[in-house]
């Protein structure tokens, strides 16, 4: 089978390693994809735009495309799917309906709070006054979010009202385009993060193992956040009660509710929690996607083949498939960062030391990263190299992905030291 997977990052690029694994799958084209999928055996990238629906279509058909899997949330807020089926396409990736979990945070919150799934108490609004009235009546800290897609960057943890409606006059002042037509004013939780990602066929709905990352780009969990500067798994927090919890009061009525809607749901639905210090859980957002770094530590665990799974959630009959089976021992990975993310950066920086980096045990998975005219693996983005590994417990596996960074070179190149800190002894 030929798959064609959509995107451009380091999820991307794990999902093209993975599948490459599966014996069923004889080779992977991804749009566009990076330095690190050019460089994959068996892969190759197609320089279309991510939204150019048509050309990937056209190039499914002409190619014998088998299975397309779509990495990022915009295109799949979009309607990609919508778009490849109606040419007669397999999708992995739920349609534009479904994206909305996750394209709209008032529709999504209106979502739990009808379907009774646990999550923060949360006001919607259409102009600054009355958002501004609210957050004063409730009192700092107090989280303010534009309602559609952000990049990560339209969340405000605010801890003083001057902060809270600063947010809000950036947001209805068009800080982030249409995303800001609503804001959404939630309670601040407390707790640990952790995300949950579960394959779905709009009928079953099973859990990956569970992961955390670090969103906060400065050690110790403080300064901007990012889209991720590491990430491991599985974690620890996530007991198996937790985890059966979980699939009771958020996976399956998440699931029974999108069916209920008429919404054919066939992909990733992830849960961003947030669990409190006495163990109880709620939810932060739901994503659509695979989660990026969150993938790149779950997929080297995943021992069933990744093309078998994600062909029963296109094909409705997850519930026929065997329980997931995988790895013993955990994964962790940290993120290699262009200086100055996630402000300004500079791109086209040469990287040197991935192969030494890959001979000390590591896998490398690109984000941003392209081969220049010279065949060269150059910086082009904010987040550049997931450096990833495997291990019996996490001193092992982060002690490995730190030995192998030491090989890693390019001009302005950071990462956090710390990651995995809440695992490690
Ligand atoms: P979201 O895109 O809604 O997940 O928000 C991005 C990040 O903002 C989350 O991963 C949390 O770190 C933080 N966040 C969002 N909502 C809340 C909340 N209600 N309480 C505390 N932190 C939050």
């Amino acid at each position: 089978m030929k798959v064609l997977v959509v995107g451009n990052g380091g999820r991307e690029h794990a999902l093209a390693w993975k599948l490459l694994q599966s014996p069923q799958v004889e080779e992977v084209v991804c749009v566009p994809g990076n330095g690190g999928t050019a460089s994959l055996e068996r892969c190759g990238n197609l320089p279309l735009a991510i939204d150019d629906f048509e050309g990937m279509s056209r190039y499914a058909l002409e190619n014998g495309i088998g299975l397309v899997v779509v990495g990022p949330e915009v295109p799949l807020a979009m309607g990609i799917t919508n778009h490849l089926h109606s040419q007669g396409l397999m999708v992995f990736g739920p349609v534009k309906a479904g994206a909305q979990i996750e394209a709209s945070k008032a529709w999504a919150k209106a979502f739990m709070e009808e379907v009774g799934i646990p999550t923060a108490k949360a006001a919607v609004f259409t102009e600054a006054t009355a958002a501004k009235s609210y957050v004063k009546s409730q009192g700092i800290p107090i989280v303010v979010k534009a309602d559609g897609l952000a990049a990560g960057k339209g969340v405000m943890v605010a801890t003083s009202l001057e902060q809270a409606n600063g947010a809000i006059d950036a947001i209805f002042q068009g800080q982030f385009g249409s995303a800001g037509n609503f804001v959404v004013v939630e309670e601040c939780l407390i707790g640990q993060e952790v995300s949950v990602l579960a394959l779905t066929d709009g009928l079953t709905i099973r859990p990956l193992l569970p992961a955390q990352d670090h969103k906060r780009v400065g050690e110790g969990d403080i300064g901007e956040n990012t889209g991720g500067m590491g990430a491991y798994a599985p974690a620890p927090i996530a007991t198996p009660d937790l985890m059966t919890g979980i699939q009771t009061r958020v996976l399956e009525k998440a699931i029974a509710g999108l069916r209920n809607r008429g919404i054919d749901y066939r992909g990733v639905l992830y849960a961003g929690l947030m669990i409190a210090p006495d163990g109880d859980f709620k939810v932060l957002e739901f994503n659509c996607r695979f989660g990026d770094p969150e993938t790149q530590v779950i997929l080297p665990l995943l021992d069933t083949p990744l093309e078998e799974l994600l062909l029963a959630c296109v094909q409705q009959r997850l519930g026929e498939m065997p329980p997931i089976a995988w790895k013993q021992g955990v994964a962790a990975t940290v993120v290699t960062a262009s200086g100055g993310y996630p402000g300004k950066y500079e791109k086209g920086k040469v990287i040197t030391g991935i192969k030494e980096a890959e001979a000390a045990g590591v896998t490398v998975f690109h984000a941003g990263t392209k081969l220049n005219q010279q065949q060269q693996i150059v910086t082009d983005g904010g987040r550049v190299l997931n450096i990833t590994s495997t291990g019996e417990n996490f001193e092992q596996a982060i002690a490995q992905a730190y030995r192998g960074i030491k090989s890693i070179q390019f001009e302005g190149i950071y990462y956090r030291k710390d990651i995995g800190h809440r695992v490690l002894k």
